[in-house]
């Protein structure tokens, strides 16, 4: 009896030895090279359904639109955690000699601003007023100090003061006490671009007590091209250490509420702008009022980190990187920013390619991260620059997923010290080679400090129009489970490919 028992069980495990050695994915490692058998099964794990659920979680009102170095942005790091746990992956743990603590995350001091509820935008059209709706109408720029303030609107066209090129747009007008209008962007036939930071400063200069900053209804090609549209977004103001000028982004409508009086309309000051090299600045006859508080907390923002070490004990040092922000901008105004597509969609592309990865043996360590500070200026991943859990000498590439959820269906990926044929390869591996378009460097997005650390980096975000980008209709209800689906097979497909090249 014990004999044929222990019979039996042997011939069920020469069974299992046989199924295993016939299985795709032994044959991967058993005939390096051949690693398409193995890959195949794995994208065959992949579920846009799964990935939907975490983004529909990650952007509900659980985590409050996981404003950066927030309590919000940790409890969401830490549903990241643990299911970097669950699937067996090492976490990475940290110490922090400012913050005096030690756990597994990697922990920076930041300053949380947030407009509290119950801010206003009013406007005086002769004995008319109106109240603008926060979230449709306006968004009060995010690092905006408290105002309370009502004054004259005066337009400045794209707010340009650049006497030497004989463009000024504030030309022999008094600003001070007022509160200007500016477009954003530039006219096309000025040589240089203009940040909304430079104009903000020379209002600020001239003695304006705030701005309103609106996207003209002719909108520059690249936001064209990028699907944006006219209504306001989430912004922070990029002054950098200076003290922010009050101010609100506001639509093309709201603006043309204070287009009473020539020029008539805000479409005919910006042609006129484009088209002729004289300002086309004056009073609006208008005032308005801003009415908010903003709040200043010292806050933590922290990355997770864990690693799937190499089976090949020669490669396992080198590291592939995968990444992705998960903080966004939280409520604003007592106005959620669900940040679902930015970037729910993102984490939820990392954490199951994690899932997938974690069940296979690749020759060298891969190491996912879930940044936080990207909304602030990629802060979370600029840290890890600084403190790197792997050598960054032996960081082979970094993969960077960041709006993934939304669009045509198409992936546009960004390659930088890479071959581009490599992107393509793997958009072939992954079946996807009539879905990506491959271009070089995006500017913007976590994967630039990597970047200019030396490393290779591809960025993976879903191509055409990403129309709710850092608006309060960022929500999971406009994220499609196939476009998750084609992001995480692509990342899938290329991280095998890095990780497992000879
Ligand atoms: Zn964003």
């Amino acid at each position: 009896m014990f004999l044929r028992r222990s019979l039996t069980c042997w011939l069920i495990l020469a069974l299992l030895c046989l199924l295993f050695l016939a299985s795709p994915l032994f044959l991967r490692t058993a005939e390096p090279g051949t690693d398409e058998p193995g890959l195949a099964k794995a994208l065959a794990l992949v579920s846009g359904e799964r990935m939907l659920a975490d983004v529909r979680r990650l952007s509900s009102e659980e985590f409050n639109g996981r404003q950066t170095g927030t309590a919000d942005d940790f409890r969401s790091g830490l549903m990241v955690a643990e299911r970097f746990q669950s699937l067996g992956l090492q976490l990475t743990q940290f110490m922090s000699a400012r913050l005096g603590v030690q756990g597994w995350a990697m922990p920076e001091p930041v300053t949380v601003t947030q407009i509290a509820d119950q801010a206003l935008l009013q406007l005086y059209v002769g004995l008319d007023s109106l109240v603008a709706q926060l979230g449709t109408d306006y968004l009060p720029i995010l690092d905006s100090p408290s105002v309370n303030v009502i004054a004259p609107v005066v337009f400045v066209g794209y707010g340009i003061s650049d006497p030497a090129r004989g463009f000024d747009e504030y030309e022999g007008l008094d600003v001070r006490n007022r509160i200007v209008l500016f477009l954003r962007g530039k006219p096309d036939w000025y040589p240089d671009p203009v940040a909304t930071a430079d104009k903000e400063r020379t209002a600020r200069e001239k003695g304006a007590v705030a701005f309103l900053l609106v996207t003209g209804p002719i909108v520059p090609a690249y936001e064209a091209r990028r699907g944006f549209g006219t209504a306001p977004m989430g912004s922070y103001s990029g002054v950098g250490g200076e003290r922010p000028l009050p101010g609100a982004w506001i639509t093309p409508a709201l603006a043309e509420r204070l287009f009473a009086q020539p020029p008539r309309s805000l479409r005919e000051a910006q042609e006129h702008l484009n088209r002729t090299r004289t300002p086309r600045s004056g009073s609006t006859g208008v005032h308005a009022r801003l009415l908010w508080e903003s709040r200043q907390a010292p806050g933590t923002l922290y990355n997770f980190l864990a690693v799937k070490p190499g089976a090949d004990p020669r490669l396992a040092p080198e590291t592939i990187v995968i990444g992705a922000h998960r903080d966004h901008f939280g409520r604003q105004g007592g106005v959620l920013f669900p940040g679902a597509d930015d970037n729910a969609s993102g984490t939820a592309v990392l954490l199951e390619v994690a899932r997938v990865l974690a069940g296979v043996p690749l020759k060298r360590s891969v190491l996912f991260i879930s940044f936080s500070g990207e909304e602030q200026g990629l802060l979370g991943s600029r840290f890890y620059i600084n403190r790197p859990a792997r050598s960054l000498s032996q960081t082979l590439a970094m993969i960077n997923v960041d709006h993934a959820g939304v669009g045509n269906g198409k992936l546009t990926v960004g390659v930088t010290g890479l071959h581009k044929e490599a992107a393509m390869e793997a958009g072939r591996r992954a079946d996807l080679a009539d879905r990506i378009e491959v271009f070089g460097f995006f500017p913007g997005g976590d994967h630039v400090p990597f970047k200019e650390a030396g490393i290779p980096t591809v960025t993976v975000v879903s191509g055409g129009a990403h129309p709710h980008f850092h608006q309060p209709t960022d929500t999971a209800e406009t994220v499609k489970p196939d476009i998750l689906e084609a992001a995480a097979r692509y990342v899938l497909a290329l991280s095998w490919q890095l990780a497992n090249a000879p």
